[in-house]
């Protein structure tokens, strides 16, 4: 155990960092040691949902009120309270102070000797929906807890600051009901990177209409409020009373307490964790561990965090049971006992106990129900077809009659196999256009990729069926001409909710292929992770046809697997000890072309390797003033990184057949002048 490096106030970050896990407080003092993956993620999510321009709306709902700008604690501490000596103000990061607790609001409103307090928000809730925060003793829901603890010590600390006023609290939120007004609420933001601060400003009049729409709704949260000052426990860590939690992580802020280290099942996502092997800063997960255990070597195999899909990871724990090498059959289950029968595939216990199994042999060999598998290609038409989309949903709508956090697809890509395995990069679509709605454009782009045979069409988990399917309901009554036809042709392709009012059967259901991999194979270099980003190199490591086809030039643009970007790849590269490089690690720099004035304004974008980073290279094409040779580069970049996502599930596909011995499926011819590789 030990002390944060740097005392601190107990800000409302870190109060919420606190409650979840006290010990996170010192690994976040300590940044020169310690690497914090949300530094990062915070930001890019904020980006992608439109966090930064939801809190430009909500100041517009208080006219006049005065912005406390300064980051200096002292200043904006005299700046708010010479706001205050007015009866009636509206401040926006108002700076507030009681003992070692020092909170900026978003906004404050002072009416006379009462204080009303609006913690703002980018998360939606359904006003359709009584009490959506709540869980039946009255405390907030998991989903919840966060933004009400946070709201709960703002008030808290208002209060304590002024004891003789009245306050009240508020979460002010996006309200998934209401329906956007305009078209391109967005551009009357944009986003402004200082430094190492970003803000958004308003940069043209929001329009009256916008305002009482209703996007953004404040509701009342002071009896939830209540509920978290009277309840005896907090959080998964604490038990106390809510004042004696304050004390506590306001403590620990001022590095006269240390943290007492719990491990629980939630550490797996635990944001103190080393960005890569290179990293050259420390995980404090990593010190958690060895602290926590310090008589298992936890970090030499997988551990009960790596165990796919499992329950209990807070009872093994207590148990001081850590490395997955030391479970049985009973901390599993029963269906653990059962082997898998060939042609049935495996269920989540089955598959469980053959992860740890693996682990406790030390077998890094696939496991693959062939009769299974094959069973599933006699049911698929070919050419076969593999999509994926880049997607997101945005807090505040793009365009006229959207609700928010509503899918908007803006990209996709498609690689197609025909039956003698002949594979091409066939299509693919990008509308970065902030003054474009793309959904319509996409679904007829895709209509015209899917529509010229009946061939099976797979995807990689549920997501695309999900977009598709809230992208037919949007535009189910829209007055295009060709409407009919896109509906009949996305109802060929979606599967419809259990529990959707309309209900329909797909003539070309969607395969997905996370589902295979789920019941029919197992690849133990995934440690437990189905995640395409982690199934891709495992499949790679796998199967001696791939790394020996995808070893040569045979993918580019002239080349015997064309596409439609890159102009000769070899995918297969090697690590040190011999093992295949994950293809995604060798995505090429996009900014590596543009002059250096060029490269400062993407700092942070040079790499689109997964989805988040691709939404937020989405989102800056959308909000912000880029050149032309800026935005070349990030949809370059974009395009590059959806074709590997189509491609892996190709490599997927194939590393199968390899596996199974299908050479005939496989077989080929290569590149002009090139015999067809032997197996
Ligand atoms: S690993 Fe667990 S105990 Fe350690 S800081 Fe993270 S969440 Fe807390």
């Amino acid at each position: 155990m030990s002390l944060v490096k740097t005392p601190r106030t107990l800000s409302k970050s870190r109060f919420v960092m606190g409650l979840k896990c006290p010990q996170k407080l010192v690994y976040a003092s300590d940044t020169q040691t310690y690497r914090n993956l949300n530094d990062e993620n915070s930001f890019l999510k904020s980006l992608s949902e439109g966090g930064f321009q939801v809190g430009e709306l909500a100041k517009a709902h208080f006219p006049g009120g005065h912005d406390v700008t300064t980051l200096d604690q002292a200043e904006a501490l005299a700046e708010t309270a010479a706001l205050l000596e007015n009866d009636n103000v509206a401040i926006f990061e108002a700076a507030i102070q009681f003992e070692n607790c020092f909170i900026r609001l978003d906004v404050l409103e002072k009416i006379g000797d009462r204080f009303r307090l609006h913690e703002v928000k980018a998360k939606s809730f359904d006003s359709a929906e009584d009490r959506p925060f709540l869980k039946k003793d009255g405390m907030p829901n998991s989903d919840w807890e966060p933004y009400c603890y946070d709201v709960a010590f703002q008030k808290w600390v208002v209060q304590r600051a002024f004891p003789d006023s009245n306050v009240t609290a508020n979460l002010m939120l996006v309200d998934k009901q209401a329906v956007c007004p305009i078209d391109g609420l967005n551009q009357c933001f944009r986003i402004i990177r200082e430094q190492k601060r970003t803000t958004a400003e308003q940069v043209k009049p929001i329009p009256e209409s916008v305002l009482a729409a209703g996007l953004l709704k404040s509701i009342p949260v002071d009896d939830i409020c209540d509920a978290i000052y009277n309840a005896g426990s907090h959080g998964k860590r604490y038990r106390g009373t809510f004042v004696d939690l304050v004390r506590g992580l306001s403590s620990i802020c001022e590095g006269t307490r240390e943290p007492a280290i719990q491990m629980l099942g939630d550490c797996k996502n635990c944001e103190f964790k080393r960005l890569n092997d290179q990293d050259p800063l420390a995980a404090g997960f990593d010190t958690c561990v060895r602290q926590a255990f310090p008589t298992v070597s936890a970090n030499t195999g997988e551990t009960v965090f790596d165990l796919w899909d499992y329950r209990k990871k807070d009872d093994l724990l207590a148990q001081g049971v850590i490395n997955l090498v030391q479970l049985t059959e009973d901390d599993i289950g029963s269906d653990a006992h059962d082997a898998p029968t060939p042609g049935h595939g495996v269920n989540r216990q089955q598959r469980q106990w053959m992860q740890v199994k693996k682990a406790k042999s030390r077998d890094g060999t696939a496991w693959l129900d062939t009769a299974a598998w094959k069973a599933e290609i006699n049911s698929w038409t070919y050419p076969l077809h593999f999509i994926d989309f880049e997607t997101t949903r945005v807090a505040l709508p793009f365009f006229k009659g959207q609700t928010p956090y509503q899918s908007v697809a803006f990209q996709f890509s498609h690689h197609e196999v025909d039956a003698q395995g002949h594979i091409r990069h066939a299509d693919q679509f990008l509308c970065a256009d902030a003054r474009l709605n793309p959904n319509i454009e996409f679904v007829r782009a895709l209509k015209r990729a899917l529509s010229g045979d009946d061939g099976t069409v797979f995807m990689y988990s549920p997501h695309e069926n999900t977009t598709l399917r809230d992208i037919l309901f949007e535009i189910w009554d829209a007055p295009e001409p060709d409407i009919e036809e896109l509906k009949a042709f996305l109802m060929s392709l979606v599967k419809p909710s259990n529990y959707g009012v309309r209900q329909w059967s797909p003539s070309r259901p969607m395969v997905d292929q996370l589902e295979l991999v789920k019941q029919f194979l197992y690849l133990p270099a995934t440690h437990g992770s189905n995640s395409l980003k982690y199934v891709l190199p495992a499949i790679l490591n796998a199967s001696d046809y791939l790394q020996s086809r995808y070893s040569r030039p045979v993918y580019g643009k002239h080349k015997a697997i064309p596409s439609l970007n890159l102009e000769e790849r070899v995918w297969i590269h090697r690590e040190h000890d011999g093992s295949v490089q994950n293809p995604y690690l060798a995505l090429p720099n996009l900014v590596a072309d543009l002059p250096a004035d060029e490269q400062t304004a993407l700092e942070g974008m040079e790499m689109i390797r997964e989805g988040g980073a691709a939404l937020s290279a989405y989102s800056r094409l959308m909000y912000e003033d880029l050149t032309a040779t800026q935005r070349a580069a990030i949809e370059k970049g974009l395009l590059e990184y959806c074709e590997l996502d189509t491609l892996a599930m190709v490599f997927l596909h194939q590393g199968v057949l390899d596996l199974m011995g299908d050479d005939q499926a496989l077989s080929t011819d290569e590149e002009a002048g090139n015999e067809p590789l032997a197996l």
